[in-house]
């Protein structure tokens, strides 16, 4: 009999091609995994060699059923890298506006990295947003997209329903213009009247809701700026969406003093709101955040385990849960509008001394912190109307943000993860840090996040091959 390969202990994937070709092994005790990102096989450990032989193999077919899958394998890891390499390169043509309307917010979340006022000190001008969304439809139109507008950021975009509604109306027109069926999302705190949570579910498309969780954490989290909770509110557009047939996700953010609940917070948001999703986040850093909520590396183990508890009751409850760092199904990386084609407009200051921009990062709330962080890439031009892209700024900004760390470059989840941002970000005046370059707790996280449920995965693929329903090597596609 061949002999086998040692189960490893590390945790994690290798990967097994010296040409930098993205396979990656994980060897159990029976079987031994073989990965490339969106494809999945299980091979018995003792063919497993003769597997990896097979895997350069293309269109060889000759011998069995595993030479078809060990070639499937490799021509997948080709066409993933190519797509990749096309994501990066491809011709910054936004296909999504992103609008952050203002910086006011009626809560004061202990945590916001936008912390935005009480009152209004900027906000967008509807020139701007209609001279963006032209650029994107005539893109969409192009490209046979929907027009995807979301509604976000820096400040609670449901405050100003009058102005929500002239932006509305003027970008269905835009819509009939392009000819381009449009999608509204509009990412909230859930603080309105029952009114305007009617008027929103009968008017946009999906609905990003913001809960912490129970009252007693969310309370404690998502205050009003005299210090009192807003679940109540939560809970009533919550039920309201609801009752309207509005889809929603909920937005879960963690801190260091809820890691721990995730599985009771999950119980409670599946129970109260049934909601389409869940997406869970780790706190970022910035903003309000500050040392209460820094992430520590010890927690990564009981953070994961208690993610995964979580996630095993949000699926009886028939709810997907995710963690948006890391997602499997899809092509991504770091958050920057660069590399998704996303168009987001922030908005100028009250003097009127700068008006609204493009950013290429969502962690910027507004024009001032754009300009800072030097990550503006375009405004409309006021001699033409139109708004332009700077060229030479989205060619910069790329060549700085596509840089990722060493670790990255041999991780089987580099096409999946959005690394250390937005914590850490290549833009950082200080250089990498420690943490950076070991790996830091959003990284772990994110990795381990995604051994789980591949190794969930390959446990089935293997019952299936230990059952008789399937012979020799067995794959699936990871979506
Ligand atoms: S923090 Fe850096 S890496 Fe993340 S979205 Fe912003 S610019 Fe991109
Ligand atoms: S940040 Fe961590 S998990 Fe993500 S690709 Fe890099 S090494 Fe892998």
């Amino acid at each position: 009999m061949p002999q086998s390969l040692e189960p490893d202990t590390t945790g994690t994937f290798e990967p097994i091609r010296h040409d930098g070709l993205p396979i990656y092994r994980r060897r159990r005790a029976e079987y031994t995994l073989y990965y490339t990102p969106g494809l999945l096989c299980v091979v018995d450990s003792h063919e497993a060699r003769s597997f990896e032989a097979s895997i350069a193999l293309t269109g060889n077919t000759e011998n069995s059923y595993g030479l078809t899958l060990g070639s499937q394998l490799w021509q997948w890891a080709q066409e993933v890298v190519a797509l990749a390499a096309d994501r990066r390169e491809e011709p910054f043509q936004p296909e999504c506006l992103t609008l952050y309307l203002h910086n006011r917010c009626t809560l004061r979340c202990s945590y916001c990295f936008a912390n935005p006022h009480l009152t209004v000190t900027s906000g967008l001008d509807l020139e701007t947003i209609v001279a963006a969304a032209q650029l994107v439809a005539q893109n969409c139109r192009e490209k046979d997209l929907r027009l995807y507008v979301v509604f976000h950021g820096g400040g609670e975009p449901t405050l100003d329903r009058r102005a929500l509604e002239q932006m509305l109306d003027v970008l269905d027109q835009i819509a009939v213009e392009y000819q381009v069926q449009p999608f509204y999302y509009l990412a909230t705190n859930g603080v309105m009247s029952e009114e305007t949570a009617i008027w929103l579910a009968r008017n946009v498309h999906l609905v990003g809701l913001s809960c912490d969780g129970p009252a007693e954490i969310h309370d404690a989290q998502r205050t009003f700026w005299n210090g009192s909770g807003s679940s109540f509110f939560v809970e009533r557009t919550g039920r309201i969406l609801r009752e309207e047939g509005c889809p929603f996700h909920l937005r879960v953010t963690i801190t260091p003093t809820t890691w721990h609940r995730q599985a009771e917070i999950v119980e409670y948001l599946c129970h109260q709101f049934s909601p389409e999703e869940i997406h869970v986040e780790p706190v970022y850093q910035g903003g309000r955040a500050g040392a209460d909520f820094r992430w520590d590396v010890s927690l990564v183990e009981p953070f994961v385990g208690h993610f995964l508890q979580a996630r095993a009751i949000a699926r009886s409850h028939g709810v997907p849960l995710s963690c948006s760092g890391s997602r499997p199904a899809a092509i991504h990386g770091p958050y920057c509008h660069l590399f998704r084609q996303v168009l987001n407009l922030v908005p100028g200051d009250p003097q009127g001394q700068m008006t609204g921009v493009a950013t290429a990062c969502f962690k910027t709330p507004d024009a001032r912190s754009a300009r800072e962080r030097g990550v503006v890439i375009g405004a409309r031009n006021p001699r033409n109307g139109r708004f332009e892209i700077d060229g030479g700024e989205v060619h910069r900004l790329r060549q700085k943000l596509a840089a990722r760390p060493s670790r990255c470059l041999t991780c089987f989840n580099r096409y999946h993860c959005a690394g250390d941002c937005p914590d850490r970000c290549p833009l950082d005046p200080d250089g990498p840090s420690a943490e950076e370059q070991g790996g830091g707790f959003r990284c772990q996280v994110q990795q381990a996040i995604v051994v789980a449920a591949l190794d969930e995965r390959a446990a089935q693929l293997w019952s299936e091959v230990q059952s008789g329903k399937v012979q020799g090597p067995h794959g699936t596609r990871i979506s």
